[in-house]
């Protein structure tokens, strides 16, 4: 029997697809997004990946820092905004190389904790590490997840 997955396509809304497998999970974690249908496919056979993660978002539109916390767990992942029922934009997420005002510096002793200073990081890939601009702090993906959270 071949397996397949059939889901109902949303009518408006955001699709998050290619995901590297488990990028629903911590997407879960940094984004709020209690209000909105959501329907996630994880795990699931892809051509280009092997295994992926898509995330159906009913109803929402995603901001661009929203989508800068996607582009950053989520490498490489493409999105597809939805109205209508019909693709109306699509476009792939690229790593950022510099962030601001996103990711928390895990440095007590960082300037950005201690005056309202936004925070601005260097980002690196595989695997994923940002560092401080103020004080050269290096930060690993599970930190990084942990200071994005919503
Ligand atoms: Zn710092």
């Amino acid at each position: 029997m071949k397996k397949e997955i059939r889901i109902q396509p949303i009518k408006n809304g955001t699709v998050i697809d290619h995901l590297n497998v488990g990028s629903v999970y911590r997407i879960l974690q940094v984004l709020d997004l209690s209000e909105f249908a959501l329907t996630a496919a994880m795990n699931v056979e892809s051509r280009k990946l092997g295994k992926k993660d898509i995330l159906f978002i009913e109803g929402k539109e995603l901001n661009d820092k929203e989508l800068n916390k996607i582009a950053l767990i989520g490498k490489g992942a493409s999105v597809n905004i939805i109205k209508d029922a019909e693709i109306k934009k699509k476009f792939q997420l690229g790593y950022p190389e510099k962030v601001e005002a996103i990711i928390k510096c895990i440095n007590p002793k960082c300037i950005t904790n201690s005056e309202t200073l936004s925070t601005k990081f260097t980002i690196k890939t595989e695997p994923l590490e940002a560092t401080c601009y103020y004080c050269e702090t290096r930060m690993n993906e599970k930190e990084i997840v942990e200071s994005i959270k919503k």
